[in-house]
């Protein structure tokens, strides 16, 4: 559904960040983009986004080479850490924009809104401001905006690394719930080696730009290929 073909990036014409990226992604998978701190996987989110063109290589969704599609013509969901609600409107207002942007009639969007505020528990708070709301809060409505217009791929970069341990955990089930529920594909860049094990369908370990092992968190756990998978699951667990 999603194909990375020997995909590069350097920002200086020099380094290379992303080395000759092959990976597969299959409609409806949880994908998780797992590595340490400068590895590549945001610019591989950014590349599928549509936010930074790849130095070489493709990139195809549904078997359409997507490299001269606009980011907002993918008809991608995305999340951040930092949520990016707008603060000067309301939640409903928040999740009513990117279907008000597809020409989408009021009735339609009102259901949706509604809709989606119930996935993420959220019924009650449609007229609130972002501020009015807690982190965790937060941080779902931007869950719920990203899924508002029944994209078929969502993007999440980090989403969870603002909130505390508890709610993370907590966000963690609920993001996993919706995927099963809805079948989205998922493309999840943490690095978090926990929270990628518990979410995902396989993980990509990344170093340095190249993909180490590409997995089930089980084959990953037990069966990590070198001394780097090996010790960079092992943390912290
Ligand atoms: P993190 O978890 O810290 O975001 P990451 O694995 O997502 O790390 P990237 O953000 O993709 O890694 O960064 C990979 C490399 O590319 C890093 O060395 C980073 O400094 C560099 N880089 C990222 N964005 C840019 C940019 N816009 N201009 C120049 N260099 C960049």
């Amino acid at each position: 559904f999603v194909q990375f073909k020997d995909v590069q990036k350097t920002y200086d014409g020099e380094t290379l960040v992303v080395k000759n990226l092959n990976l597969d992604i299959a409609k409806g998978e949880f994908l998780t983009m797992l590595g340490p701190s400068g590895s590549g996987k945001t610019t591989c989110l950014m590349m599928l986004a549509g936010f930074e063109t790849s130095t070489r290589g493709q990139i195809l969704l549904d078997g359409r080479p997507i490299n001269n599609v606009p980011p907002h013509k993918r008809g991608i969901g995305m999340v951040f850490q930092n949520y990016a609600l707008f603060p000067h409107m309301s939640v409903a207002e928040n999740l009513a924009f990117p279907l008000k942007v597809r020409k989408i009639d009021s009735a339609t969007i009102e259901e949706k809104v509604n809709r989606a505020l119930e996935m993420v528990r959220l019924p009650e708070m449609g007229s609130r401001r972002p501020a009015q709301l807690s982190g965790g809060q937060q941080q779902r409505v931007a869950v719920a905006r990203a899924l508002v217009f029944d994209p078929d791929l969502v993007l999440m970069d980090e989403p969870l690394g603002a909130l505390d341990k508890n709610l993370r955990e907590e966000m963690q089930f609920e993001i996993k719930h919706i995927h099963e529920n809805l079948g989205v594909t998922v493309v999840y860049v943490t690095h978090d080696q926990s929270e990628a094990l518990t979410m995902s369908n396989r993980i990509a370990v990344f170093d340095d730009g190249v993909i180490q092992q590409l997995d089930e968190p089980d084959q990953l756990y037990e069966k990590p290929v070198n001394t780097f998978c090996a010790n960079f699951i092992g943390e912290n667990n």
